[in-house]
């Protein structure tokens, strides 16, 4: 058939770029030993930055939030789907996060797409960051405001931008941390000017949470204060559960309430699963050793991987890139990792500028010392080679 033909040809193409991509399949819970496609790995390759993924407590949380809640949310939360147990978690969020409110949604991907399109639309103006999360950027192209994106961290750019747009409403969406970099946004820099242009700020804050800020994010870490500031965090990454959460000023939730059709037409997030949360905000706020673990094996990491042919970029969070450029060679990496038991996720174009292919080390609160050398073992050997 003709259309099933095309899509060959769009695949065979990935393949001759080493680009085509497939699911690996874990047999395990998330974790640092992990078992994927029959054998068994040590991972840096997951966003469970504090190891709660599969915790104990997290579990039994789980079963809790199922016997007292079912398990399906059943409605949309503006028809009956909205229980206890979501409305606990986002006052709980909100308090965390030291914002006034908050909104729960089914996914990050989702909250973007709910916040940019509910606060800009036709003849406003969108200001991205260049290396933006694809969900953010598919949020702008959605909004239909006028998408205008700066050059990674460029500030100047971005008054130039804003000086010369006579939008009725302005937003600038920035990552706090770069998915695939590890780098932190200016953040009180980017308040400054959209505090000077009255423009909104809209942080997505997905690997910031639970991490930076004594577990309560960017926003908290950086000290800013302000009513036009609103904070997204997901809830799947270090919170080790799934879903996400937007933080903002009260009068912006109910907005978002009434009028962000990604929140709207869309069934609640399981019950059970905010119940759960709640139970890992818990673990965030009792137990600080496990970012100061993640700060030890960074430090670990970094001195380690020192005298590779292939650089570390550089980076304050868990998020560690090494640097190896080309799509083929970042792949013959990774690949040597995995005959070595170890897994790495070779990063490629789209996902990261061409030319910039990296291996994307993710640590973790759970991983020992001892993982952190063997990682740095291998790497050497593979230099070597
Ligand atoms: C993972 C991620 C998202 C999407 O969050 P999900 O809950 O996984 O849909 C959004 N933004 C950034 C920067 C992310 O890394």
């Amino acid at each position: 058939m003709r259309l099933i033909a095309q899509l060959q040809d769009k695949l065979a193409a990935l393949d001759g770029d080493h680009r085509r991509r497939r699911c690996p399949v874990l047999d395990s819970p998330q974790g640092p030993h992990v078992s994927i496609d029959g054998r068994d790995y040590l991972a840096f390759a997951s966003n469970d930055y504090l190891g709660l993924a599969n915790h104990p407590a997290l579990v039994a949380a789980a079963r809790d939030g199922a016997l007292r809640w079912g398990v399906g949310g059943g409605a949309s939360h503006l028809v009956a789907g909205h229980s206890t147990a979501h409305a606990a978690l986002e006052q709980a969020l909100a308090d965390w996060l030291r914002l006034p409110a908050a909104l729960l949604f089914s996914s990050g991907y989702q909250a973007n797409l709910a916040v940019i399109t509910a606060l800009v639309g036709r003849g406003d103006a969108v200001f991205a960051d260049r290396l933006n999360h694809a969900s953010l950027n598919d949020a702008c192209l959605l909004s239909r405001a006028e998408f205008k994106r700066f050059a990674h961290h460029d500030l100047a750019q971005l008054e130039r931008l804003l000086a010369a747009s006579t939008a009725p409403t302005k937003l600038i969406a920035v990552d706090a941390v770069y998915s695939m970099d590890g780098d932190c946004a200016p953040l009180a820099a980017l308040l400054a000017l959209a505090e000077r242009f009255d423009a909104w700020l809209y942080v997505d804050d997905a690997h910031g949470f639970g991490v930076l800020g004594e577990g309560r994010g960017s926003v908290v870490e950086a000290g800013l204060h302000s009513e036009r500031l609103i904070q997204m965090v997901t809830l799947g990454k270090a919170a080790g559960v799934a879903g996400a959460a937007v933080a903002a000023h009260a009068v912006v939730i109910d907005w978002l309430v009434n009028s962000a059709r990604p929140f709207i037409f869309t069934t609640s997030t399981s019950p059970l699963l905010a119940h759960t949360v709640q139970a890992s905000l818990r673990l965030m706020a009792d137990e600080p050793e496990r970012r100061a673990a993640l700060r030890a094996r960074m430090a670990e990491l970094k001195h380690q991987l020192a005298g590779l042919p292939w650089t570390l970029l550089p980076s304050d969070t868990p998020i560690q890139p090494l640097l190896i450029g080309g799509n083929a060679e970042a792949l013959a990496v990774s690949a040597g990792l995995r005959a070595r038991g170890i897994w790495v996720p070779a990063i490629r174009p789209p996902t990261v500028p061409p030319g910039s292919a990296r291996l994307r080390i993710a640590l973790s609160a759970a991983h020992q010392p001892q993982d952190i050398v063997r990682l740095a073992d291998a790497l050497r050997e593979l230099a070597a080679s």
